[in-house]
């Protein structure tokens, strides 16, 4: 049996939100749904700004945040604990969702969508007007206190017919869909998050909308606000121009030479 783990918060309430620029009316959404204790879906494809948006709420309400990134082998215990050795004794340990009920905080899950399907059974329960959480093991029935709040992210663009929500799971919540924010938007989001100027900013995003018009045939995903940033700081850092689209943008997107080549040709009348 493992060694006990011990669970922080990835979040404690912060004195300060990170710097989250909002692309709608997300910001009042969540905190509806927070009042009100009702469980929020975020759609959208990868590194368009969800992690940082729940980051950004946390702080801002100032509730402790658990984060957790599911695979596919996560499962309901993963969430909810399990009894580890602690010292030579078997300890019940909580799991994120757990404890993030007891001290009534938000619990994230992203790209829940990777989980185990046991997952869902205990997830159900906390979703309705109920909001509980049975944990079998202990015998205890935990009822969310009002602060407690469940958000889960995915990303429409990955699933299929085997991975995708079931309505009855995605009915259970309210949702917000993230694409990536509006040119002038994007734009400021690079300049706030890596200090290049705006000039710079505005190049990189034109490049982002001629490869996102390209997606679909070849590329899995398109370059997310997320590489724009990395990209960003590579020049701010001063890295040259094309070594830092190839590092930050290019690579990270393609593993195939040709594609590879399709975009640097598609972006190269832009740098
Ligand atoms: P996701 O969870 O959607 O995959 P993240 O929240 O991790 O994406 O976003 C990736 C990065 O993009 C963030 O670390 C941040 O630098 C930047 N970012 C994207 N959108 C925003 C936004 N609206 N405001 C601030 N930063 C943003």
């Amino acid at each position: 049996m493992p060694d006990a783990p011990t669970l922080s918060p990835s979040t404690a309430p912060l004195a300060e939100a990170p710097f989250y620029l909002p692309q709608g009316s997300e910001v009042s959404l969540f905190e509806q749904a927070q009042r009100h204790g009702l469980p929020l879906l975020l759609k959208g494809p990868t590194g368009c700004g969800k992690t940082r948006f729940v980051a950004h709420m946390a702080a801002r309400l100032g509730l402790p945040l658990y984060t957790v990134a599911c695979h596919d082998d996560l499962t309901a215990a993963d969430l909810t604990g399990r009894y580890l050795l602690k010292g030579g004794e078997t300890v019940w340990v909580d799991g994120p969702l757990t404890r993030a009920v007891r001290e009534g905080g938000i619990c994230y899950l992203d790209e829940v969508v990777e989980a185990r399907k046991d997952v869902t059974v205990v997830l159900h329960p906390l979703t309705d007007d109920r909001r509980i959480l049975p944990l079998e093991r202990t015998g205890e029935l935990l009822e969310a206190p009002p602060g407690f709040m469940l958000v889960v992210s995915y990303n429409p663009g990955y699933q299929n017919i085997l991975k995708s929500l079931k309505p009855s799971t995605r009915q259970r919540f309210l949702a917000f869909d993230f694409a990536y924010p509006a040119p002038d938007l994007e734009a400021r989001v690079v300049v706030s998050e890596s200090g290049v100027d705006t000039e710079t900013a505005a190049m990189l995003v034109r490049l982002a909308g001629r490869i996102r018009g390209m997606a679909g045939a070849d590329l899995e995903e398109a370059a997310s606000t997320r590489l724009l940033v990395y990209c960003a700081i590579l020049i701010k850092a001063g890295r040259p121009l094309r070594e830092a689209v190839r590092a930050a943008i290019i690579e990270p997107l393609s593993d195939d030479p040709a594609v590879k080549a399709g975009l640097s040709e598609a972006i190269a009348a832009l740098l």
